[in-house]
C-alpha cells in the first residue's frame, strides 16, 4: 500500500462516512475535482488522492479542473500546477471571461457559482467523467441553509450528492468536515492556498451569515449543532406552516368556513 499523502484517521473516517451514507463513489468512477487553488479544494484533492492510493475496494480515476474566471491576469499561478504534479493528478484548465459579466451585479455569487458549475460539468461530460467533486464542507452546508432562509425564503441547502442529467453527479465528500479542521490540517498539503482575486470576496451575503453565525456560536455553543440538526429532514420535530394556498383554494376555504360568503371575519 502506498504511504504517500497520509490523512488523519478521524478525517478519513468521516470522508468515508459521507461516501458510504450518500453513495458518493462506486468502483470504476471517474471523478473530476473542481480545483480553484483555495484551501478547501486543495484539501479535497489531497484527501481524494489519499483515498485513491490507500484503498483497494473502491478504485476510481481522479483528475482536477480549474476554471479561470478572469479576475487576475496571473491565474492560475505555477504553484497550482506543481501541487498537482506532486500529487500525480491530471489537470484541465477552462479559460472564461466570467469576471467581466459579474462586474455590475449586486450579489454576483449565485450567478457565478451557476456558470462555473455549468462549464465544469460540460467539460466533465466531454471527457467522460461521471462525478464532479466539489469542496463544500459542513460549515458551507449550514451557512447555505441560513442564506436560503434569509435571502430566498426557502428552507433548503445543497445535498451531499446531486444527480444531473446524463449520468453525471455532483458529489461533496467533505460534508462531514468542519472548516476549522480543514484549516488545521493544511500543513499536510505542502501547498499555500491561492487567492482568487475576486473583488466580491468578503462583501457577500455568505460572509454576513458566517459572521452572524460565529457571533451566535460564541454566545451559545449549541447554535451550530441545532442548525445542523434542523437541516436534516424528515424530522419528528419539524413544525412549519403549510404551503401558501393559491387564490382558488383560499376562496374555497372561505366558502366552506362561512357557508358561501367571503371575508365575513372582517
Ligand atoms: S466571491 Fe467571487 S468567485 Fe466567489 S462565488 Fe462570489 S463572485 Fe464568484
Amino acid at each position: 500500500m502506498d504511504s504517500r499523502f497520509p490523512l488523519p484517521r478521524s478525517l478519513n473516517r468521516r470522508i468515508w462516512r459521507a461516501i458510504v451514507e450518500f453513495d458518493l463513489l462506486r468502483p470504476g468512477d471517474r471523478v473530476l475535482v473542481g480545483f480553484s487553488g483555495g484551501k478547501d479544494s486543495a484539501f479535497l484533492l489531497y484527501a481524494l488522492r489519499s483515498l485513491q492510493l490507500h484503498n483497494r475496494r473502491v478504485p476510481f480515476t481522479l483528475a482536477a479542473v480549474t476554471l479561470d474566471a478572469g479576475f487576475r491576469p496571473d491565474y492560475p499561478p505555477a504553484s497550482m500546477g506543481e501541487f498537482l504534479k506532486d500529487l500525480g493528478v491530471e489537470w484541465h484548465l477552462i479559460r472564461t471571461a466570467l469576471a467581466a459579466g459579474l462586474a455590475n451585479r449586486k450579489d454576483p455569487c449565485a450567478r457565478c457559482a451557476y456558470l462555473r458549475r455549468g462549464a465544469i460539468c460540460r467539460l466533465a461530460r466531454e471527457l467522460g467523467f461521471n462525478r464532479v467533486a466539489l469542496a463544500h464542507h459542513h460549515d458551507d452546508a449550514v451557512e447555505t441553509f441560513l442564506l436560503s432562509l434569509f435571502y430566498a425564503g426557502k428552507l433548503q441547502t445543497f445535498r451531499p450528492k446531486t444527480e444531473l442529467r446524463g449520468g453525471l453527479s455532483l458529489i461533496r465528500p467533505l460534508v462531514y468536515l468542519r472548516e476549522a479542521e480543514i484549516r488545521r490540517h493544511l500543513g499536510l498539503l505542502g501547498f499555500d492556498p491561492v487567492p482568487s482575486g475576486c473583488p466580491h470576496e468578503g462583501h457577500t451575503h455568505r460572509r454576513k451569515v458566517k459572521e452572524l453565525l460565529h457571533r451566535l456560536c460564541r454566545e451559545n455553543r449549541f447554535v451550530y449543532t441545532n442548525l445542523a440538526a434542523a437541516m436534516r429532514i424528515p424530522s419528528a420535530s419539524v413544525e412549519l406552516w403549510p404551503p401558501m394556498p393559491c387564490r382558488e383554494k383560499l376562496q374555497a376555504a372561505y366558502r366552506l368556513f362561512f357557508g358561501g360568503a367571503e371575508g365575513e371575519e372582517e
